[in-house]
Formats: C-alpha cells, sequence, structure tokens
C-alpha cells in the first residue's frame, strides 16, 4: 500500500457537512492501489460503551484522476456527532488510519477513543451553505457599452455607429441599460434566468473597471430610476441580477485618488491606499502606464487603477456601505468580485457578513483563476469563476491538447478540491469580457463550439452564456470580444440561436440531476478521442456521449431515450455518432 498517498482532513472539502444532518467524508488513496476502504465511526462518548469499533460499512470511488481515487461515505449521526476512521485493505495488509497515523487493524488500534478524527459536533451555523436558486440559474454575461444602445440620448460625444467597426481599447457605441430592458424578453425566450453585468457604476473608460463613484450609475449607462426599473422588470420575468464589484481598486479619477494626486503626503485619503513614495501624479516618478516602478500599487501594473487599502477601517465601512446599498436600494441578487484574490480575506469575511444577513440567499461570486479553498470555506464566497475547469475541458474539445483521461482527471481534481454544495453552484464560463469568444477559439467550426457548450451545460455549476453566443458571435482576445451585439436579423445566426435555446431548455429540465447526480466517467478511449460520463440519482441515469475525433464513427446500441443530441444517425438498433456529435440520454428504472 501506497501509505504516502492517503490523505484525510477533517473540516475541510475532506469532511464537512452537507446539510444540517448530514455529512460528507472523503479520503485519498493511491491510484488502483487500495482495494477497499471502510468506515469505522461512532459517537464519542459510547465507544467503549457499544464497542462500535467493531463495525465498519464501505465506502465508494466518487472519482479517479490519474494519481488518486477519491473514496466517498456520507454518514448522518444520532447525536450530531461523529467520530470517524478508516480500515484500508490491499492484497498485502489491512491498516488502521485515523487522527494520529496508520496502526495496524488491531482492537487495540480500533479502541482508543484518539485514534479517530472528529466532527466534535455538527454546527449547522459553521456549514458551508449556498443559494438555491444558482444550481437552477443559466446566467448572461451582458458588457453594457456593446449589448443595445436603448437611448441615444446618453450616448458619449466620440460615439461610433453601432457595429460600423470592431472595437479598439478606447472606442464607445453607446450600449446602456435602456438597450438592456428593451432586450429582456429576448433574454427570457432564450431561457436565462440571470444577468451578470459587467461594471455600470460611473468611470471613465468603456469597461468601466476604473471607478469613480461606486454610489452612481454611469450617465452613459443610464439612471439610478432606470436601474431600479430594470431590476423590478427582470425580477417580474425571473431573472436574477447580479452586478460587478471593483473592490481590489478604484479608478484615478475617484475623488478619493485625485485627493492623493494634489495633496500628497498631507491627504486625507493617503491611507486609502498602498503608497509606496511621492509623488503620485500620473506621468511623474514613474507612474507610466506600461511602468514596472510605479510609486503606489496598482491592479497589474496599470497606473490608473490605484490599489485600495482594504485593511483600513474607513476604506472597509465604504466598500461595505457600497456592497449594502445595492442590496438594500436596488434588490440586486449577487456581486461577482473583481481581482477577488487580491483582497484581504478579513475584508471578505465582514463582505459576506454584511450581505447575506441583509439577503439570505444572496450569491457572492469571487473572481479568482487558481486553486480557490481558502475563500470557500462558508464565510467569504460560494464560489468563484471556474476557470480552471472550463479551461480543462476547452484543452480537451477545442484545441486537442489533453486525452479523454486528462480531461476526466482534470475536471475531478478540481471537482475534489471544493466541498459538493459549492460544486453545485460554481460559474461556468466558456468565455467571457477578458477572454477570445468561443467560436473564435474553435476557429468558427460552429459544431464543435455546439459540442463544447453542451458538455459544459451537463456538468455542476451554474452555466454562463457570454452576450452574443446565441447569435454564433466571433472575437479575439479583449477589445475584440467586446463587438456590439448583432440585432441586424440577417447577420443573426438563427440556427445557433435554436440550438442555444434548447441547450438551455436541456439544462433546465435535468438541472436536478446534473446537481445531485453522482459523475461518472464510463468511457474514456484516448485512442478514439471518446469521452461518456453517467450522473445517477435515485432511479435515474442521465448518460452523455460526445465524439471529439475527426473522423471515426461510434456505434453504440440503441436502447435510450436520446433526449439531446448532434452529428448523430439513429435507427432501431443503432445509434451512430460522428465526429463532433453527441448524444445525451435518459434511463428510468422502477
Ligand atoms: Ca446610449
Amino acid at each position: 500500500m501506497e501509505k504516502a498517498a492517503l490523505y484525510h482532513r477533517p473540516e475541510s472539502e475532506y469532511a464537512y457537512l452537507y446539510d444540517k444532518d448530514t455529512m460528507h467524508i472523503r479520503l485519498r488513496t493511491k491510484r488502483n492501489d487500495v482495494s477497499n476502504v471502510k468506515l469505522i465511526s461512532g459517537d464519542p462518548y459510547l465507544i467503549h460503551e457499544t464497542k462500535w469499533y467493531n463495525h465498519s460499512e464501505n465506502m465508494q470511488i466518487m472519482a479517479q484522476t490519474e494519481d488518486y481515487d477519491y473514496w466517498f461515505i456520507e454518514k448522518t449521526a444520532g447525536f450530531k456527532r461523529l467520530q470517524y476512521a478508516f480500515e484500508l485493505t490491499d492484497n498485502k495488509e489491512r491498516v488502521f488510519y485515523g487522527d494520529r497515523g496508520l496502526f495496524e487493524m488491531t482492537e487495540q488500534a480500533r479502541m482508543k477513543a484518539e485514534n479517530y478524527f472528529r466532527l466534535p459536533y455538527f454546527h449547522d451555523i459553521d456549514r458551508v451553505k449556498t443559494p438555491e436558486w444558482v444550481k437552477k440559474t443559466v446566467w448572461y454575461q451582458i458588457f453594457p457599452e456593446r449589448f443595445d444602445n436603448g437611448d441615444t440620448t446618453n450616448d458619449p460625444d466620440n460615439v461610433l455607429e453601432w457595429g460600423s467597426k470592431n472595437p479598439d481599447r478606447d472606442d464607445f457605441f453607446g450600449g446602456d441599460l435602456q438597450g438592456v430592458i428593451n432586450r429582456l424578453d429576448h433574454l427570457v425566450d432564450l431561457g436565462i434566468n440571470g444577468i451578470y453585468f459587467c461594471p455600470i457604476f460611473k468611470a471613465s473608460s468603456n469597461h468601466k473597471y476604473d471607478t469613480i463613484d461606486y454610489f452612481e450609475i454611469d450617465p452613459q449607462f443610464g439612471t439610478k430610476e432606470l436601474f431600479k426599473e430594470l431590476v423590478e422588470k427582470a425580477h417580474e420575468k425571473g431573472i436574477k441580477i447580479m452586478l460587478d464589484a471593483v473592490f481590489n481598486h478604484t479608478g484615478y479619477y475617484s475623488k478619493e485618488w485625485l485627493d492623493v494626486v494634489e495633496n500628497g503626503e498631507k491627504s486625507k485619503y493617503k491611507d486609502w491606499f498602498h503608497i509606496n513614495r511621492y509623488p503620485v501624479e500620473f506621468g511623474k516618478n514613474g507612474n507610466f502606464e506600461g511602468a514596472t516602478t510605479i510609486a503606489y500599487d496598482t491592479f497589474a501594473f496599470t497606473p490608473r487603477m490605484p490599489k485600495l487599502n482594504t485593511a483600513n477601517p474607513e476604506v472597509r465601512e465604504y466598500l461595505l456601505k457600497i456592497a449594502k446599498y445595492w442590496i438594500e436600494e436596488f434588490d440586486i441578487d449577487a456581486w461577482r468580485l473583481d481581482v477577488a484574490n487580491e483582497v484581504d480575506h478579513h475584508f471578505w469575511k465582514a463582505f459576506y457578513h454584511e450581505t447575506t444577513s441583509l439577503k439570505e440567499d444572496f450569491y457572492i461570486l469571487g473572481e479568482i483563476w487558481h486553486s480557490s479553498q481558502s475563500w470557500l470555506n462558508g464565510d467569504e464566497f460560494h464560489a468563484v469563476m471556474n476557470y480552471a475547469y472550463t479551461e480543462t475541458i476547452i484543452n480537451y474539445f477545442v484545441k486537442k491538447d489533453i486525452s479523454s483521461t486528462k480531461l476526466a482527471s482534470g475536471l475531478y481534481e478540481q471537482l475534489m478540491l471544493y466541498r459538493n454544495q459549492i460544486n453545485q453552484v460554481m460559474f461556468n464560463c466558456l468565455d467571457s469580457h477578458d477572454t477570445t469568444r468561443v467560436l473564435t477559439l474553435c476557429n468558427g467550426d460552429k459544431d464543435l463550439a455546439k459540442m463544447t457548450l453542451a458538455f459544459t451545460f451537463l456538468q455542476q455549476g451554474s452555466p454562463c452564456i457570454y452576450y452574443g453566443t446565441e447569435y454564433a458571435m466571433e472575437g479575439e482576445n479583449d477589445p475584440d470580444c467586446r463587438r456590439c451585439m448583432v440585432w441586424e436579423e440577417d447577420k443573426q445566426d438563427k440556427e445557433f440561436y435554436e440550438f442555444i435555446k434548447e441547450l438551455i431548455q436541456l439544462r433546465h429540465n435535468e438541472q436536478h440531476i446534473i446537481s445531485y447526480g453522482s459523475l461518472d466517467f464510463n468511457l474514456l478511449d484516448n485512442e478514439k478521442n471518446i469521452v461518456g460520463f453517467k450522473r445517477v440519482l435515485d432511479n435515474q441515469e442521465l448518460i452523455a456521449i460526445f465524439n471529439n475525433s475527426l473522423t471515426e464513427n461510434i456505434g453504440l446500441d440503441n436502447k435510450e431515450n436520446v433526449i439531446f443530441s448532434q452529428n448523430i444517425i439513429l435507427n432501431s438498433e443503432k445509434i451512430i455518432i460522428k465526429p463532433k456529435g453527441f448524444v445525451v440520454y435518459k434511463k428510468c428504472y422502477r
């Protein structure tokens, strides 16, 4: 047995309360090394009375990466306390693994209370809770300057004609909130029930990530009254609203930063930022675009985005006031947090407390591109933008960089980083205002883009469509991915629209089994480039098979109820999946 590969950690993603009465327990072992894992468990205060250490239950493999097996069991406890340890067997030995390490499987080892891991008490208050509605949400990301121009009276002076060119960094096309209100029925028709807005607060750029005033709607986008109307109308149509909070840094033209520029060390705002030397004026003292010797900390090396000192109580109170204001006054449902990983944990804990106290099912989504366990323990965020997950999907389907086995391994690896209730509300997007559009990544190959989207929509977490994907819009990395939305009917890909609409419907129909069912990659063929997985929940099975090869046809016995497909031939005996084809079917047991 490869004992060095064993891993378990109490009160982490390896041992946590899933619902108020149920604990999830995971154990990691080396792949294909241990033949059987059992859990020995019982109440800490009854170990000698009932001798529960003489009994054990089988654990199951729930995930398999290239290196590890992950074993799983769900446990309830009558007295809301649990002591537990693992009994591991391979072809040579049987060992006991607990809080004090590894022992031979003797009664002496098993009967010692201190040898067990513990969940001392099932405290529901400490349980990681995630909003139910997010599991059911299909998001639509809007970059407001480019979605629709519903009011030409608020257009910037230098506005360009809608769609007249591909965007450069500093172009304005006049998109606004009235445009979004006008198009809400478009989103309803598509099946969308959540909008993620890029920033809408007063700022100088077209992307508005350089905030001037967090308490004002940008006048080019509209007014507070109009935003209120937008939220109300969206809510009436069953659409939730998520705004983008840029709290890592502010904009150069915010009044606080301009005060520091003007007054230097005498500014009352000097401790609102991380200043290394004065002056901090743009163009002086190393504060140039692209300079790396900047006099103050910024977002990346962008002197127009001075980093806020969130450890300063004044800054903290100011930002928390903003976070609460848009919930209390406008009833928003979620905050997406820009550059969330570069803001301190103390701040996010206060943020979580304040926002969820106002609205119990509020959703907090962090922009983090790497492993995020430290932010996902139930007191900071509910989820992160799941780039590590969707990147693996892109690497397999689009870039064809990895094998089927590696795809499954990469996805399992991400799922095993987080508690299941977190995985259910992760934010899964294939593209955004910061990346190349998915169809462009696919070199314009629509079947490939559809297959990649379909695979993503069948994953745990809530999927997001970037505006325009429904009409097969293309675009390279930003600013090109921020083109004006195509509203002229003759330029819209109606067939792609219908596909996206059906895919969203499929997702809504099968959401329950996707969120709660198990995941078993039961078909991984690296030679033929095929991947198939099965989700099981109660008496239902959802099965999906994807043909990522360019040449091979796959034949399957047709005994199933096909609910969604692409590029297949279906007859009474066989399903033939052609290249870039996929099939989703369902089985029901009585
Ligand atoms: Ca406008």
